[in-house]
């Protein structure tokens, strides 16, 4: 029985792993996974195996978002659970090859890191996306970042939202951790709703985001602050009741999704204090 209640034991890491190019055309991550295949020293820690790794190659190749249908929503338990797999969007295939590899997700068997490196055409700035504001080893290794960033800032996206959330590429993995850690608090962004652009009748896109909100991710959005302005020069105010922190504002790739920006509410997690748990 552990006299210390406040502190939560955890299996140590062991497995560790670095995608880039789920999306095929956001540089950052492929140049760097890219480079790290032909050199790990950068990466390699003592007691871990790091493995960086190319999630959608053919993406990659045609320097696309995707080739069938986006791989960053593919890992739904029924694509993961399919049986035949002549004929299936090569994204499903290929989630099928990484949750083979990386998990299975949710078993004993999977990684215990990915972290999945995106870019994005929105003013965000370095940002981390949590799914879950209970994983201890998220909540302190998200904390562990932001300290080592500072003075350069670092948001931090909580998307745990019932209908917004979506199937991953780095779900397939689990999150323990190997080292102890204080307790801690991190401010994250929460998701709350997505935003569409106004539309006419037949679907067409009708107005831009506001200049004023351009560019604005993180910044407060209040009743009664411009939101969009249509092609015939209206401006559209913002009228919910509480204040808003949008984000992914004007994000290039999510014309498709319907999106010009999401809502979110600012939140303090707490984090247990951690220690390595001996077997
Ligand atoms: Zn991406």
């Amino acid at each position: 029985m552990s006299s210390r209640p406040n502190i939560s034991c955890l299996q140590e890491a062991k497995r560790v792993a670095i995608f880039g190019g789920t999306h095929g055309n956001e540089m950052s991550g492929i140049m760097l996974v890219n480079m790290w295949i032909q050199n790990a020293a950068e990466i390699e820690r003592n007691r871990l195996v790091t493995k960086p790794f190319i999630s959608n190659p053919r993406a990659v190749e045609k320097c696309t978002r995707y080739i069938n249908t986006d791989l960053n929503r593919a890992f739904t338990p029924e694509n993961l659970s399919a049986q035949d797999v002549q004929g299936l969007p090569y994204e499903v295939q290929r989630a099928k090859e990484i949750n083979q590899k990386f998990g299975p997700k949710g078993s004993s068997d999977a990684y215990d890191v990915i972290f999945d490196l995106h870019n994005t055409t929105s003013n965000m700035g370095s940002t981390l996306i949590l799914e879950s504001s209970t994983d201890l080893f998220n909540l302190q290794m998200v904390h562990y970042i932001k300290k080592v960033m500072a003075p350069h800032t670092c948001s931090v996206l909580l998307n745990e939202h019932p209908q917004l959330k979506y199937s991953t590429t780095r779900s397939v993995a689990k999150h323990p951790i190997g080292v102890e850690f204080p307790p801690c608090t991190v401010e994250v962004f929460r998701v709350q709703e997505r935003m569409d652009y106004p539309r006419d009748t037949n679907g067409n896109i009708t107005a831009m985001v506001h200049p004023h909100l351009q560019d604005c991710d993180w910044e407060p959005l209040n009743q009664g602050d411009p939101m969009f302005l249509t092609f015939d020069g209206r401006t559209i105010l913002y009228e919910g009741a509480s204040t808003v922190y949008p984000t992914f504002i004007n994000e290039a790739a999510y014309y498709e999704k319907q999106q010009a920006f999401m809502t979110t509410c600012k939140e303090i997690l707490a984090a247990n204090a951690i220690r390595k748990a001996f077997k």
